[in-house]
């Protein structure tokens, strides 16, 4: 049977969740659209979902028959919202990064997840699903021994005028956040900040670029260049330092070029390109769980830490050298 699936915010990736949905995985198909702005919602109809009915809110998308499981791919602030209602409707639910805006907004997510007793939310940290990082996590786990440091970059090559300071962690650190807790089977106990020389390329409201010094509960220092003008390209750096050896996130794939005495490959300009193919592996992921009726990859948990590990990176920020203690509350056995 197919997962009929609605999608609420139908901006960019929205648009896209539900093309791949329709046209490129199995086992499901967009029967229903919603959008603050309805022409938003015609729009991504008329290109892509095309069977799909337009609702006037989330609320009732979620409580359509029409609708098996859902995606939340609106604005941040209403991520919270909507997950908590596909809860109550016992509907499996991808909810696309942030969980929720604050820590208090994903722990109530939590606790109504773990009060209906199952797995029903999927957060979209597609990393988790990149080919190059679970090959780096298998060598992590078999090859290199106890892992001691981790030395990663996040580097954009522009960023707009809107983007300021606490975004370095809100909306940029917040993979390497998740998937290192990942990758490495750890928790994350501190967190410092420290800023250098800044960038002439930076705006007035940026700090750019920055260096997050993070703590694991294992002992594990992982230090993170996040630096969003660094004008050469978009670069996604990870190395894990072992007992016994070095493993490095590989390259994407690039063609290499010898040419007027230089030796040349190109390197991606444009986020959306680095883990394009990642995002059909997560979603075909949430489909197949959701045919089960619930849902599978990074948990609600994952996200709820997420969240008090990016607030403590800000308040890092606000505190350039003090080191900010993590504490996380007790797992619930649902996430265990
Ligand atoms: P976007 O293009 O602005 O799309 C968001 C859409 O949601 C817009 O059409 C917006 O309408 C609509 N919307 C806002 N409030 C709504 C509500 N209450 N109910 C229904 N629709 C609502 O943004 P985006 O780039 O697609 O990002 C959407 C989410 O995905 C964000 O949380 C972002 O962080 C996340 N994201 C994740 C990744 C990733 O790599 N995992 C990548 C990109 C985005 P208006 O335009 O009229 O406000």
């Amino acid at each position: 049977m197919s997962v009929r699936i609605g999608v609420i915010g139908t901006g960019a990736i929205g648009r896209d969740h539900a093309r791949r949905i329709n046209q490129v995985l199995t086992g499901a198909s967009i029967t229903a659209l919603s959008d603050v702005n309805p022409e938003g919602a015609k729009a991504t109809q008329a290109a892509v979902a095309p069977d799909a009915t337009i609702l006037a809110t989330g609320e009732e998308l979620i409580a359509s028959p029409e609708v098996d499981a859902v995606l939340v791919t609106s604005w941040g602030a209403t991520h919270e919202q909507y997950v908590l209602a596909a809860i109550a409707a016992g509907k499996p639910c991808f909810c696309e990064k942030p969980l929720a805006t604050t820590a208090e907004g994903a722990r109530r997510i939590v606790d109504a997840e773990a009060t209906a007793g199952r797995r029903l939310v999927q957060v979209g940290f597609m990393r988790r699903y990149d080919a190059g990082y679970r090959m780096l996590k298998a060598v992590v786990e078999r090859e290199i021994g106890r892992p001691l440091m981790v030395h990663a970059a996040h580097r954009n090559p522009t960023v707009p005028e809107q983007y300021v300071t606490p975004m370095a962690i809100h909306d940029t650190l917040i993979h390497e956040i998740d998937v290192f807790r990942w990758l490495l089977d750890d928790d994350y106990v501190s967190a410092q900040v420290v800023f250098p020389r800044v960038s002439s390329h930076a705006h007035a409201k940026l700090k750019d670029p920055q260096v997050v010094l993070l703590e694991t509960a294992k002992g594990v220092r992982i230090d993170v260049e996040v630096f969003v003008n660094c004008r050469y390209g978009y670069d996604i750096q990870c190395t894990v330092v072992g007992e016994e050896g070095l493993a490095s996130l590989p390259e994407p794939m690039a063609i290499v070029v010898r040419k007027e005495a230089k030796l040349q490959n190109a390197i991606l300009t444009d986020w959306k390109d680095r883990f394009i193919a990642s995002y059909d592996v997560e979603l075909q992921d949430f489909i197949d769980a959701a045919a089960k009726g619930t849902a599978s990859g990074p948990t609600s948990w994952d996200g709820y830490v997420a969240a008090i590990s990016s607030d403590a990176c800000v308040a890092a920020q606000e505190a350039p050298g003090i080191i900010v203690p993590i504490t996380l509350p007790d797992r619930p056995a649902l996430y265990a």
